[in-house]
C-alpha cells in the first residue's frame, strides 16, 4: 500500500473523521487486520483562523506549505488537504515539495459529474463560497454550474461554521438554518447541493434536503482509500 501524508486540524472534528473514514475504507478493501499508512501534520486551528480573519493568506500559503514539506519528508507519497477552503493556496503546497496533492474539489465533482448534475449548489466557508477558486475548479473540471446562497444564507453558513462546527456544536436552530439555505438553492434550480466545508457533515444529512447531498469529507476520504489501497 502507499503511504498518505493528511495535513489536518482544520478542524480537527473533521480531521477525526478523514481517520476514520480512511481506516474503514482500507480495512473494507484489503480485508484482515489491514490498516491506512498514514502521516498527519495537526495544525492549531486558532492561528489558521486569525490568518484567514487577517486575510494573510500568504502566511497561510507558507504554513500550507511547509506542512506538506514535512509530509514528503516523512516518507508520505501523495499529500491530502483535510479542509475546502485551504485548498485556496494548493500552488503553494504544489511547489513546495514534488508529491501529488489529491483535490478536494476533485473528488467531490468527478462523484456529481457521475451521478449526472449538473447544477449545483455548494455551501461552505465565506472563502470557498465567494473566491473563484473552488467554484471555478468544478465548472472548468466537470462542466458544473455552481450557485452559492444569497448574502445571509452565506453569512449564516459561514458563522455556525466557526462559531459552532469546528468547535464540534451541533444545534437545532443551525440544522434549521441550513434545511432553508438549501430550500432556496433548491427552488433556484440546484439539482444537488455540495457540502464544501469538512465540518458540515456533522450537522446535515441526507433528511435534510429535498436532493442529493455529496459530502467533500466523505468522497474526499474515498478518493485517499483509492490512492492508499493503488
Ligand atoms: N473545514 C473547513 C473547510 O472544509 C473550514 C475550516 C478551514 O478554514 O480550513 O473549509
Amino acid at each position: 500500500m502507499r503511504t498518505l501524508g493528511l495535513i489536518g486540524g482544520m478542524s480537527w472534528e473533521s480531521s477525526a473523521h478523514y481517520y476514520r473514514l480512511i481506516n474503514q475504507g482500507v480495512q473494507a478493501r484489503r480485508g484482515g487486520l489491514h490498516s491506512a499508512p498514514l502521516l498527519m501534520v495537526s495544525l492549531d486551528f486558532a492561528e489558521n483562523a486569525a490568518l484567514q480573519h487577517d486575510g494573510d493568506w500568504p502566511a497561510l500559503a507558507a504554513r500550507m506549505a511547509r506542512a506538506a514539506q514535512t509530509l514528503a519528508d516523512g516518507g508520505a507519497e501523495a499529500i491530502v488537504l483535510c479542509t475546502n477552503t485551504m485548498h485556496k493556496v494548493v500552488a503553494a503546497i504544489e511547489q513546495a515539495q514534488p508529491r501529488p496533492l489529491l483535490h478536494i474539489a476533485d473528488a467531490a465533482g468527478a462523484a456529481i459529474a457521475a451521478a449526472g448534475h449538473r447544477r449545483i449548489g455548494l455551501l461552505g466557508t465565506a472563502f470557498t463560497m465567494e473566491g473563484p477558486f473552488y467554484r471555478e475548479r468544478l465548472a472548468a473540471g466537470f462542466g458544473l454550474e455552481v450557485l452559492v446562497p444569497d448574502d445571509p444564507g452565506r453569512r449564516d453558513v459561514h458563522r455556525i461554521i466557526y462559531d459552532e462546527l469546528v468547535r464540534g456544536i451541533v444545534r437545532e436552530e443551525s440544522r434549521a438554518a441550513y434545511r432553508a439555505v438549501i430550500a432556496g438553492l433548491v427552488a433556484r434550480g440546484a439539482e444537488a447541493i455540495v457540502l464544501g466545508c469538512t465540518e458540515i457533515m456533522l450537522l446535515v444529512g441526507e433528511g435534510d434536503s429535498p436532493v442529493p447531498l455529496f459530502d467533500t469529507t466523505t468522497l474526499h476520504a474515498a478518493a485517499a482509500v483509492d490512492f492508499i489501497v493503488g
